[in-house]
């Protein structure tokens, strides 16, 4: 493993020396709100008590994540949210605060599982590791908290080497992550699709690859799916993401993928004995690839990847699909547009330059220029968000920092090239957060 999994900062129960001890994390209320109505006092306490339960059977009875031994998080039911348009609900580590967004829940009954999956995040964001569960004065996982994701790490993307992405173990996280609340809660609000489809063919390579252990008396024995999916859990929740990488590892031994590769995989195509799969078939006529070529395919695969295939939504399919959040920033950026008449009224000579300028004096770039205008703000954003995950700086500043480059330093029309592409991709980032 290049680079073992670091402690991320960024969770909320690491800048709390003292946690209240509580004996039950049904007696979660938020402070200086209204009072939970019946409904939703039901939704916590089952949504609890149905995790808790499960947790109990992965990590056995008494361990720390279900026995009140961390701080629980708020709990917030929102009517709509603007500022999270694709989101039914999240899970923020830093504020220690789960949010559920009512407007795109269709039902009580869906509005629980919404809160099992994001209670399952918290719970993960909160793993410890096996052996820290011997000293009670490190009561937090000191190397990996955060489940399979990985808050950010250096790329290994051809176009992206070297900067910093929060893309690793995404689709891992979301996939276990909701496969779990699945099992606990199944039938209702079912999202991650493509992530579970991966997380499913993992597990199925590692049977058909006689993945086992060691009875007592001695004997191997391989494990079945349901073995190999409870240790993948049992990795989750003690932030076991050595054991969970050596999983991949042994199943796919061959070809030699690195922990960073597997991390960007985002759907079951990605994994290496598909493509080996696919590239016969298409070929019959030739020998078939060697496992190096393979993890060629593999890694021209995940450098075609795009900030899409890292989505992190809890939209009920039926309510909004993935294309849709598109259109959703897109729209907005068209209604902003339109309600702000923003046209192009005048041209101007700047630097001996002719320019068309826009009703409220923005300079409408073209081309390249517009282009590499839009490239340095971008690579200034992708340094705030990583900034951000360090826990530097706030929403807001990122927010403030963009506007100051566009519009004070530039001018920049809305007009401009490339300019609502932009505009989806920070939308879609600072969402995220
Ligand atoms: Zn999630």
């Amino acid at each position: 493993m290049q680079d073992g999994p670091e402690k991320t900062a960024g969770n909320f129960n690491e800048f709390v020396s003292r946690r209240p001890r509580s004996a039950l994390l049904s007696t979660v209320k938020i402070e200086d709100e209204e009072p939970y109505t019946k409904e939703q006092q039901l939704v916590i306490d089952s949504g609890i008590k149905l995790v808790n339960t499960k947790i109990n059977d992965i990590l056995g009875d008494g361990n720390k994540l279900s026995s009140g031994d961390v701080h629980p998080p708020s709990i917030d039911f929102l009517d709509e949210d603007p500022e999270h348009p694709n989101w039914a609900g999240y899970f923020s580590s830093m504020q220690n605060k789960i949010a559920l967004i009512l407007s795109k829940i269709k039902s009580p009954i869906a509005c629980v599982k919404v809160f099992i999956h994001e209670y399952v995040h918290f719970i993960s964001h909160n793993g410890f590791d096996d052996g820290e569960l011997a000293t009670d004065k490190v009561p937090l996982a000191q190397n990996n908290n955060v489940g399979f994701r990985r808050l950010f790490g250096v790329d290994i993307r051809s176009d992206k080497k070297g900067r910093i992405t929060s893309d690793y173990f995404l689709a891992f996280n979301e996939a276990v992550t909701e496969q779990l609340a699945i099992d606990i809660f199944p039938g209702v609000h079912e999202t991650y699709d493509n992530y579970r489809d991966l997380l499913d063919q993992v597990m199925e390579d590692a049977v058909s690859k006689n993945i086992g252990s060691n009875n007592e008396k001695g004997v191997f024995q391989a494990w079945s799916k349901d073995r190999i999916k409870s240790y993948i859990y049992r990795c989750f929740f003690t932030g076991n993401l050595a054991g969970f990488t050596q999983l991949l590892q042994m199943t796919y031994e061959r070809y030699k993928i690195s922990e960073q590769q597997f991390g960007l995989m985002t759907q079951r195509d990605d994994l290496p004995s598909l493509v080996e799969n696919s590239w016969i078939t298409n070929h019959p006529n030739d020998p078939p690839p060697s496992p190096s070529q393979v993890v060629l395919m593999v890694q021209r695969r995940l450098d075609s990847k795009t900030p899409e295939d890292y989505i992190t939504d809890l939209i009920d399919s039926e309510l909004l699909d993935d294309d849709d959040r598109d259109k959703v920033y897109g729209a907005e950026y068209d209604s902003w547009v339109k309600d702000n008449n923003i046209v192009s009224s005048s041209t101007k000579v700047i630097r001996g330059k002719k320019y068309n300028i826009d009703t409220h004096g923005g300079i409408i770039y073209r081309e390249e220029e517009a282009t590499s205008i839009l490239e340095s703000i971008r690579a200034e954003f992708d340094q705030l968000l990583a900034r951000f995950e360090a826990g530097e700086v706030n929403v807001d500043y990122i927010s403030k920092r963009m506007d100051e480059l566009l519009f004070d330093k530039h001018t920049m029309s809305m007009l401009s090239d490339g300019f609502r592409d932009f505009y989806i991709y920070k939308h879609r980032k600072i969402d995220g957060l």
